[in-house]
């Protein structure tokens, strides 16, 4: 018997090539100069991308063919295809598995309300946080996504809403990176990508940064890192319990990043940007739903936050081969009221999508 040849070798991964959506406006402005063109193409580019939504050089006729064909190869690579759509809530919710250029697949969550609608983006494939009980973090680490993956994630959501793809047409207003990865562990990319989302067209998309958030396993250095950027955007720290003892299990990074200089980071945030800090808290049973632990979780909060801080409960959504469950209605009601009466604003997090594994923790990208 001959050995089969490898003709199924696993393709290199790696970035994609450069896009325009990688680009800030001076840099589009070189790029376009640097293949032979006007400047001013780059903004005929950047109107047809960030104002009209379309990333088909083929349609932008404004723009002669010749130049048309050179500045899309150029800038314009293809960067993510649909694998398939799955809706769920009477097709108010929508997951998309997205495969990139060297096959890499990741997924993004749009979520129609009454008063807004949600993108929940990927910043990375995968996750190499392994918070032990979240799907994306039992697969580890694909790869960083580059800012135009990013970036083109909110491009297709948001012309998916204005052609009605979710109902009536409506208008993408909120982003929150909650999808697969640990965003600040792609700080720059992430922060770029901020930058398209909210820069007003044709430079991004004019997303208002109060409506963007950028959610966090707790990466204390890079927390104060994207408070100096000084952005309005919302910081989410996904913190689950107070204490460290707990925590070097639930959340392995705490090890490094231990809670004092979490929260003392987050404290940072909340007084250079003027904002309140949204905590995450997962709430499991018989892990970190005791009544003591809601006590403490207040105070802790309070003690490095004053009011600058708000809890999200999250009710624990079920992930493959994890014996988690959510918490009893009834103790959870108990400890929202116990980090309430200790001086902590805290509610319960709708959650959406867990009949289609697209609910907080269950992404898993899954071919
Ligand atoms: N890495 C970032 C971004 C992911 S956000 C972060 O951890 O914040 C996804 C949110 O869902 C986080 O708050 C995460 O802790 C939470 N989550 C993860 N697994 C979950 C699960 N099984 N049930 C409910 N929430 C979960």
């Amino acid at each position: 018997m001959t050995a089969l040849p490898l003709v199924f070798d696993a393709p290199k991964r790696g970035l994609p090539p450069r896009h325009l959506a990688d680009l800030s406006v001076e840099e589009r402005r070189t790029a376009v100069t640097e293949l032979g063109e006007k400047p001013f193409r780059a903004n005929q580019l950047s109107n047809h991308y960030f104002g009209r939504l379309t990333a088909d050089a083929s349609a932008m006729t404004d723009i002669p063919a010749a130049a048309r064909a050179r500045l899309g190869d150029a800038l314009l690579p293809p960067l993510l295809s649909v694998v398939r759509h799955v809706s769920c809530d009477d097709n108010t919710t929508r997951k998309t598995l997205w495969r990139a250029h060297d096959g890499t697949l990741l997924e993004s969550v749009l979520m129609r309300y009454p008063d807004r609608v949600t993108l929940c983006v990927s910043s990375q494939a995968g996750c190499g946080m392994a918070c032990p009980f979240c799907a994306t973090g039992q697969g580890g680490l694909e790869r960083n996504l580059s800012t135009a993956e990013i970036v083109d994630q909110v491009r297709a959501a948001a012309a998916a809403m204005r052609d009605g793809d979710l109902g009536e047409p409506g208008r993408l207003s909120n982003i929150v990176f909650m999808g697969m990865g640990e965003p600040l562990a792609s700080l720059r990319r992430v922060v770029a990508a901020v930058r398209r989302i909210t820069d007003p067209a044709p430079a991004g998309f004019g997303i208002s940064q109060r409506n963007v958030t950028v959610s966090t396993v707790g990466l204390a250095p890079a927390i104060r890192k994207l408070a100096d950027e000084r952005m309005q955007v919302r910081l989410a720290v996904s913190l689950h319990t107070p204490d460290d003892e707990s925590r070097d299990t639930l959340v392995p990074v705490n090890n490094r990043w231990p809670v004092d200089e979490v929260l003392s980071a987050a404290r940072y945030y909340a007084d250079v940007t003027g904002r309140r800090v949204s905590i995450e808290y997962a709430l499991i049973r018989d892990v970190n739903d005791q009544p003591w632990r809601a006590d403490l979780l207040a105070r802790r909060l309070r003690q490095h936050l004053g009011q600058l801080v708000h809890v999200n409960v999250i009710p624990l959504n079920p992930t493959p081969g994890s014996e988690w469950d959510a918490s009893p209605k009834a103790v959870e009601r108990e400890f929202v009221r116990r980090v309430n009466a200790g001086g902590v604003a805290c509610t319960v997090r709708d959650t959406r999508g867990q009949e289609i594994a697209a609910a907080c923790g269950q992404l898993a990208a899954e071919g």
